[in-house]
């Protein structure tokens, strides 16, 4: 398993035990995401690409919506869905979004 799925698989680890209540600390570093395939109708963590201004999803969000946006701290880097830019967001950033 790459780096960037093992971080993906932690961070995805965190939002379904925060979606039952857990905590979720600021992040303390940046983190290389792995791409994500979304599903129509499935709720994600996404970040605005730059280069293409289009939303793209880095996290399941298995809260369907209800954490709003709890992240904090450095953040995330991963490749734009649409376009394959590299995107670096800070975790305030990271909006809930439910794939159309
Ligand atoms: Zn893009």
């Amino acid at each position: 398993m790459s780096q960037e799925a093992k971080n993906t698989e932690a961070l995805e680890t965190l939002i379904k035990v925060a979606a039952h209540g857990g905590p979720i600390l600021p992040f303390d570093r940046t983190f290389s995401l792995a791409p994500v395939k979304p599903v129509p109708g499935t709720w994600y963590f996404c970040v605005d690409c730059s280069s293409c201004r289009r939303t793209s999803p880095v996290a399941r969000d298995f809260s369907g919506g209800r954490l709003g946006k709890p992240f904090s701290g450095e953040g995330i880097k991963a490749l734009c869905h649409f376009c394959q830019a590299t995107i670096r967001a800070r975790g305030e950033q990271m909006a809930p979004f439910q794939w159309a």
